[in-house]
Parts: structure tokens; sequence; C-alpha cells
């Protein structure tokens, strides 16, 4: 049985044309359509264009009954802030690193969830258990996330055909953390590039503070891997069309029609990102330069027309009309004009017959994710006559290694590239172009989707044993229903509350109080909470529930019946503090972000608002320099989450839990911590003890919960069920 794949992409296939319903012949389905129909069926979700409100039933029908596809109908407001707004006027402009001509509107946002939600609903109803669903681009950034967030057990794909930009441009975004975010929804995540995968990375770690491997970042519990997937052109396509008799009879015809001239070639959308002004200035030095050339060279442009109702392509439009007719003005010969510009789209045949003709492809984008015109130029060059000159900011780039690479930006440099390449030899045009048109034919766009679909359907997506945390609910909900003496033994920043940049802000949530208020109410359940604050942050926090607390690491208590602290750490000396302090401020003056804290008990030090790579690799540094420090003295140093910390060795909280056992017994006892300071809990040699770890990184506990959230769930449902 064919497995099926949900395949969502902002356009449909099938789009609705003034004739019906059409079928395109993208890159897309190509690729798709190149996938074994025994391993895999294939349905489409998408938008089929504009469709009048009486026919859409009708439409539906047709698209679901004979194309397999789902159509999602949007209303003209949704298309204008969804499409043209937030995906083409502020995505696409950040992730091509023109922050510069970003746009932004509120009311963009409330459309491109509004729509991605619509998306998720329309997945959500079709797919079945064991599916495959594969979302494509920055239209649809905020949908894994959703897909995931309703429904675990699908396995979700995301592809981002777009470059993905660096962490201090797409910072820019006021919406980052969401659409960052919304892509971690994915198991699996694909780009072109390894430099667009290394990017995200940085975006996740800086923008969510969550660290990675190379090719998977672990976050709530599970894993969202990463892959380069460059993707390629429809190769079998371009092979048949090159045996065509129409296309020789097309050639033959254009051979005639520019008997003479040497042709150099640009195709692309009509989009700023496409390098088409810096390529004109180029074609100004060269015309120039080359006076006696003006009457053997054309330079032809095909402009598809592309995003028109949007501001920056309609006056781009008009800047690259006025700038050719400037060109050709200066250079006109009685026998010639040196630019053929062509302001719209022209038939496969004639594509391929002035890709096989041209004996240039001049392919400068500023920035491109891929660039598939620069791979169909090389596919149409079985004879290998031809030279390609491109940009080597062009995702292709990195594949197409014959290619005279140029910075589209320097147009010296272009100007001198295409000279160059008009006078190749043929033997080196040859040495160039043969490995070329080898890859593209064999690298192609099929496939690119048996890749990406073969490794999304075959990830490991078990989540980390210990995250089964259901032993432990089931443990103590039983103790309740038995009405056991239970303890919980609960550290509060990270384990019951998240983490916020500033320590001062974590007070608890009403949700939180909600469970300390359930928690309250429960005779049998005696609850400490048990923290590295001090006893003023504690007292301030939860000073009002009959709790026990324990602060700093275990050196004081408040037990839940009285008001007053006591130490337990009375003959603990501290003499030791002046010494390492003078260390400390050393790394707090050469590290932006990071301060001391000097605790009773304790000196900390903190780098969680200090650049997370530098943070990171300081706190290792002095981390370190305390170890050789302190080795003869009775200290612990302490590297915890985005902290440094040294205490005494007599002082822990796992001793602070033994003393109030001394006390007390307990028929089940609960501890529950997220960071190396809660290990000495989860190592105690206690009957009873339930173990739990809040969040990534090496333990000793038992049980493992992602989040605060999950451990709040967790506990309330516990007690309810009881
Ligand atoms: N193309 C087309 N009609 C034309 C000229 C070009 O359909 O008149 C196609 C071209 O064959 C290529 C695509 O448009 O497959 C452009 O893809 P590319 O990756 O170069 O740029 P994008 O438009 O995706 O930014």
């Amino acid at each position: 049985m064919p497995r099926t794949l949900i395949n969502v992409s902002n356009r449909l296939p099938v789009t609705m044309g003034e004739a019906g319903l059409a079928k395109s012949s993208g890159g897309l389905v190509a690729a798709l359509e190149g996938l074994s129909r025994e391993q895999y069926a294939l349905r489409w979700i998408g938008w089929p264009g504009n469709v009048p409100e009486n026919r859409r039933a009708a439409v539906r029908r047709e698209l679901v009954e004979q194309f397999r596809c789902t159509p999602v109908f949007l209303t003209d407001e949704e298309e204008h802030g969804f499409y043209e707004g937030f995906a083409n006027s502020s995505v696409w402009p950040l992730l091509h690193y023109m922050p510069t001509r970003f746009r932004y509107e509120s009311s963009w946002w409330d459309d491109y969830q509004r729509v991605n939600r619509k998306f998720a609903q329309i997945v959500l109803n079709e797919a079945r258990e064991g599916d495959l669903v594969w979302v494509h681009d920055y239209q649809l950034m905020l949908l894994p996330a959703m897909l995931k967030d309703a429904s675990p057990s699908l396995r979700v794909g995301f592809f981002l055909h777009t470059p993905f930009p660096s962490y201090e441009v797409f910072r820019c975004h006021p919406r980052r953390d969401e659409l960052v975010s919304g892509m971690l929804g994915a198991d699996q995540v694909g780009f072109h590039t390894f430099n667009y995968m290394r990017h995200f990375r940085s975006s996740v770690l800086r923008l969510l503070g969550i660290e990675s491997e190379i090719t998977r970042i672990r976050h709530g519990g599970r894993t969202t891997y990463l892959g380069i997937y460059p993707i390629g052109i429809n190769a079998p396509k371009f092979a048949q069309e090159l045996e065509r008799p129409e296309l020789r009879d097309q050639i033959d015809h254009f051979r005639r029609t520019f008997a003479g001239k040497q042709i150099i070639l640009s195709v692309e959308r009509l989009d700023y990102t496409k390098g088409i002004l810096q390529r004109l200035d180029a074609i100004d030095l060269f015309l120039a330069d080359h006076q006696g050339q003006r009457d053997r060279v054309k330079f032809i442009f095909v402009s598809v027309p592309s995003r028109e109702n949007v501001e920056e392509y309609r006056e781009l439009r008009e800047e690259v009309e006025a700038r050719v007719g400037r060109i050709n003005g200066k250079y006109t010969t009685l026998n010639n004009a040196p630019l053929h510009f062509i302001h719209g789209s022209i038939d496969f045949t004639e594509l391929c017959a002035l890709y096989a003709l041209a004996d240039v492809g001049l392919v400068t984008p500023l920035i491109d994710g891929m660039n598939l015109v620069a791979k169909e130029y090389v596919a149409a060059q079985r004879d290998a006559r031809g030279v390609l000159v491109l940009s080597e900011f062009a995702g292709a780039a990195e594949e197409l290694l014959g290619a005279m690479s140029v910075n589209p930006y320097d147009a010296r440099e272009v100007a001198d590239a295409v000279a160059e390449a008009l006078q190749m030899p043929a033997e080196q045009r040859q040495h160039r172009m043969k490995p070329m048109r080898q890859r593209v034919m064999t690298f192609d766009a099929a496939r690119w989707a048996r890749a990406f679909v073969d490794d999304l359907a075959s990830r490991d997506l078990t989540p980390d044993d210990k995250s089964h945390a259901d032993e432990a609910k089931a443990a103590l909900s039983a103790a309740v229903r038995a009405g056991q003496r239970i303890a919980l033994f609960l550290d509060y920043d990270g384990t019951l509350r998240e983490i916020e940049r500033d320590p001062g802000a974590a007070t608890p949530t009403p949700e939180l109080r909600r469970l300390l208020d359930l928690l309250r109410a429960r005779d049998e359940i005696d609850v400490t909470i048990i923290s590295g604050r001090t006893p003023d942050d504690l007292d301030s926090f939860l000073g009002n529930y009959p709790f026990g607390l324990i602060a700093e690491h275990g050196a004081a208590i408040r037990r839940p019946t009285q008001a007053q602290w006591e130490q337990l750490d009375r003959n603990v000396s501290y003499a030791w503090m002046d010494e390492l302090m003078k260390v400390l401020k050393v790394y707090e003056a050469s590290t932006p972000g990071s301060f001391v804290e000097i605790k009773r008990t304790s000196l900390v030090w903190h780098y969680r608002r200090a650049d997370p790579e530098f943070g990171a690799w300081k706190a290792k540094q002095l981390a370190e320099e305390l170890a050789v420090l302190t080795a003869s003295d009775p200290l612990q140093v302490r590297h915890g989450r985005k902290i440094v910390e040294i205490t005494t060795t007599s002082v822990s909280k796992g001793a602070a839990i033994l003393r109030i056992l001394e006390a007390q017994t307990y028929d089940v006892i609960l501890v529950a911590g997220d960071d190396g300071t809660d290990e000495s809990m989860f190592k105690l040699d206690l009957r009873n003890l339930i173990t739990m770890k809040v969040g990534e990184g090496e333990t000793q506990a038992r049980f493992r919960l992602p989040t605060p959230a999950a451990l709040r769930r967790l506990l309330g449902d516990a007690i309810a069920a009881g």
C-alpha cells in the first residue's frame, strides 16, 4: 500500500484561469510526480487562485475528484494581507537580505496567522494516521507548529525554497520568534544550502535560546532534523524537448533572426532580488568598452511579470524599462539595438531554443535561494557551446562549479566576465560545461523530492525514553487515590515556572497559582519549594502558601508552620568568597551582559543575557579556572543553566531534603528539577522516590518532561485523577 503524502503549498498545481481549471507545469509538480507511485500516493492542499463564491463548491468537487487536490479558498482581504502583504512585502525581503524593502502592518500578521490556521484545519481534516505532510515555503512558516500541536503523531516536513538569512537580518522582523518557532514545529526542515541551514540554527539559538547540533535540534522532548536538499530542474522534460523536431525548427528560426550576433541571455521573474538594474550597469560598461561589438552582440532579457499588485515590483518595472530605453538609446546602431527586452513569458520551446542557442547565460541575482534558470541553461547546452556567468550569491553557485563566478554588485567584474566568455576557446567552454550538465541532469527535481521524502519517512521520531513520564503520573495519582502521604520537592525556576530573562520577573503566573492552590488544598500532600534563590525572593513569590521553602540550594529553610527562616549552615565558613569574587568580577567585566550575584552562601556568575555563544565559551573557561582554584577546598563549582555558581560542599538540595525527612516519613516522594544543582536530589537513595528532570541535558533522574508547563499539567492531572 502506498503511503499518503500530503503536499501543502500556497499555490495548488491546478489553478483557476479564465478558461477554467488548468494544470501548471511548475518545478514542484514535476518533482513530486517523479516520486514512485508504489511508495507514495500524492495529494495536494493549496490555494487554487481566485474562484467566485458561487462556483466554489463545483470547483472543489472537480479539484478533489479529478486532481486529488483540496482547495483553500481565500477572501480578497486575506489574499492581500497574507500573500501580498505579509509573505511578499514583509518576509520575502528579509529572507533575501533586503531590510530596506521590508514593510510591516500588524493587520497583515493577523491575516497570515488566519490563513495558516485555515490551511492547518484543512490538513488536519485530510490527514490520517501514518500520512506524511510536506509543507512548502515562506507563505506557510507557521503551519508546521500548528499541525504538530494539534496532532503530535503526524510526520511533518518543511522546505524553505528561499535563502534563510543571517540572524542580524532576520531579527528585524517583529514576528521573528513566531516564524522560527513555526518552522521548528516540523520533524524535518530542508534548505538548499548549508549556509541557509547554519543561519537558521543561529536564529533558533539567539531567538529561542535552543542549542542545536549540525543536523538536529532537540527541543520540547522531540527532535527537528535539518537537511540540505538542493532542488533541481525537470530533467526529463528538457531531455525530451531537446529531441523534438519543433525545437530544431525554433532554433533555426532564432539563428536566422539573430544571424551574425552573439547572444547573451538572461531569464527571470521581474524581481528586485534578481539584480536586473546592476546587470544593466554592467551591460552599459561592456558596451561602452567594446565599441566594435555593438553590432555583434544581443543581450536578450526575458522578464516574466511578477507580483504586480505589490508597489515595489511596479516601481522596479518602470525603472528597468527606463534604463533599457536609455541604454538602447545610447548604443543602438543602424544595424542593431543591443538590448532586447521582453516583459512577458515565452513558451517552453522558445525558452529551450534560446537556452540552447545563447553563447552566454548571464544569471546575476543579488541573492537567490537556488535559481533554476542557471540549471536549465546548462541542461539545454547539449553541445556544450555556451558559457554560464553566474552570481556567487545564487544557491546554484555551490553546485555549478564550471560557471564563471561573479559578484553581481561589481559591474566591472560582470562586464569583463561577459567579454571573456564571448571569447572563450571552444575547448575550455566544453571543459566547463560538460561536468555541470552531467550533474544537473542527474540530480534533478525528482531526485530532490525523493531525497527529502524518503528522509522524512524514515526519521526516528520516538521521543527520548525518559520523556515517558506517564508512569510517574500513574504512581502519583495511585498514591493520591489511596490516601497515602506524599512529599513533593519542587525546584522553582525552569521547573515549576518558565525562566525569564530578568529573574525578578519570574513571579508565579495565574496558571501556576491555580496549581499551587490545588496542592495546598490536599492535606495528604506536603509541598516544599527548593530553590537556589534567596529567602527574600521565595518569601515574596511564595510566602503566602503553607509550603516548606528551601533557599540558597539548601542553606536556609522555612518550615511550613514557621514564619522564620532557619540556617542549616551555621558551622560553615565563607572566608573563600572575597578571593573568588575577584575572579568573577574579571569575567563580568569581559563578558557584556553578564553579572555577578552575591548570595549569603554562594557566588553566582550569570550569563543569560550575554551573547549565547560567547557567554557559553566564557562560562566554560570560568568553570575550569575555578575548578583549579578550589581543588583543595570544600567547595563545589556548578555550571548550571546560564550560571556558574560556587557553593560549599556541605550545602546541597539533597542534604536539605534528608534533613526534612528526619522528622517525617512519606509513602511517595517526588523530586523535580531542571539543572545541575538539582542532581543532588536525584541521587538520593530513598524508597518510593520519583525523580523528574524538566528540559534537556544529562541527568540521573528517571523521568523527563520537556517544559515547566508539562510538569504543571502532570501534577494537576495526577491530583485530579486521584
Ligand atoms: N520560466 C517560465 N516562463 C518564462 C521564463 C521562465 O516559466 O517565460 C521559468 C523558468 O523555466 C524557471 C522558473 O521560471 O523554471 C524560474 O525559476 P528560478 O528558480 O530561476 O526563479 P524564481 O522565479 O523561483 O525566483
